[in-house]
């Protein structure tokens, strides 16, 4: 391992510490696994998603590569999570899903947890499912172990409304707009003591706004619009055009928490992530600081939102 990447984990355990020494116990937690915005792997943040615990039980949010890892690293035993909610069928948002039950198979994962999102989240399911057959097939018979299939329960949802609501945590879903995607969501959290909204992939909507409410934490992703306008944008012109139509840029999300009136804003799902000439940490903020006068934190990998 080289020095920056042993200093950058150093410093990711810290920040996990810290938050877990400052965390009053019973209060609802929002932890952010993953703040990489887009399909391709990135070096310095994960893809997206997010923890959300109430008491022992782990909700989670979107299932981006490398999610079950993540919840390690994290210190979030897998064996209490709950359920899991996807935002939309992007595959930086579910190209964890699969190997997130597989991998977390077994002793491990030994209860059932509900799957909740757009289709085809039951074909999916059963896809990797048949895609994974050899290995489940193999360690039922060599290791004795359950059968796979019966711990996921997918549920497909096409409307906005109440998702579930239990244990004291009731969750809804308003259409957010992310097209082409027809059924792309945000979630809203409510528990006995937090209000926390997850905006999903959106450009700025009303339905979001809506949704985030007097919220007291809403997890937004953010588009710096400068960088993909230049002449020299990075990423051929199909691909600008989808961003820049489907996403929303840094000062209108903050303009979206404004008017919203939540308390405390994250950034999140930085499009660009990386590069050499991405915005800087301040030039994100400097954007966001100009619409929003409440609390703006910049989204990192293991952070926790207290
Ligand atoms: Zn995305
Ligand atoms: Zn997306």
């Amino acid at each position: 391992m080289n020095l920056s990447r042993r200093a950058f984990l150093a410093g990711a355990t810290l920040l996990l510490a810290r938050a877990r020494a400052d965390t009053p116990p019973g209060r609802t937690r929002l932890i952010l696994l993953g703040t990489a915005g887009g399909p391709t792997p990135k070096a310095r943040r994960a893809a997206p998603s997010q923890a959300i615990v109430v008491g022992n039980r782990i909700y989670l949010v979107d299932c981006g590569d490398g999610v079950a890892r993540q919840l390690v690293l994290a210190g979030l035993p897998i064996q209490q999570l709950r359920k899991v909610l996807i935002t939309h069928q992007h595959s930086d948002h579910n190209a964890g899903y699969g190997p997130l039950f597989l991998l977390s198979w077994g002793a491990a994962l030994s209860r059932p947890v509900d799957v909740y999102g757009p289709p085809p989240l039951i074909e999916m399911t059963r896809h990797l499912l048949e895609a994974y057959d050899y290995d489940i097939t193999l360690r039922m018979k060599d290791e004795e172990r359950p059968p796979l299939a019966p711990l996921i329960r997918p549920h497909e949802i096409t409307r906005a409304g109440e998702v579930f609501n239990d244990d004291g945590v009731r969750v809804t879903a308003a259409l957010n707009e992310h097209p082409p995607i027809q059924y792309s969501f945000a979630y809203r959290f409510d528990t006995p003591d937090r209000s926390i909204v997850i905006s999903g992939d959106t450009r700025a909507a009303k339905s979001v706004i809506a949704l985030a409410k007097g919220a007291d934490v809403l997890v937004h992703e953010a588009l710096y619009r400068e960088y993909f306008e230049r002449p020299d944008a990075p990423q051929p012109p199909a691909v600008v055009r989808h961003i820049l139509a489907s996403h929303t840029d840094v000062a209108d999300v903050a303009r979206v928490a404004a008017e919203a009136g939540v308390k405390t804003l994250v950034l999140s799902h930085f499009v660009p992530t990386e590069g050499a000439d991405a915005p800087t940490d301040e030039q994100w903020l400097a954007k966001a600081r100009e619409h929003f006068e409440g609390e703006i934190i910049l989204g990192q990998d293991l952070l926790e939102i207290r």
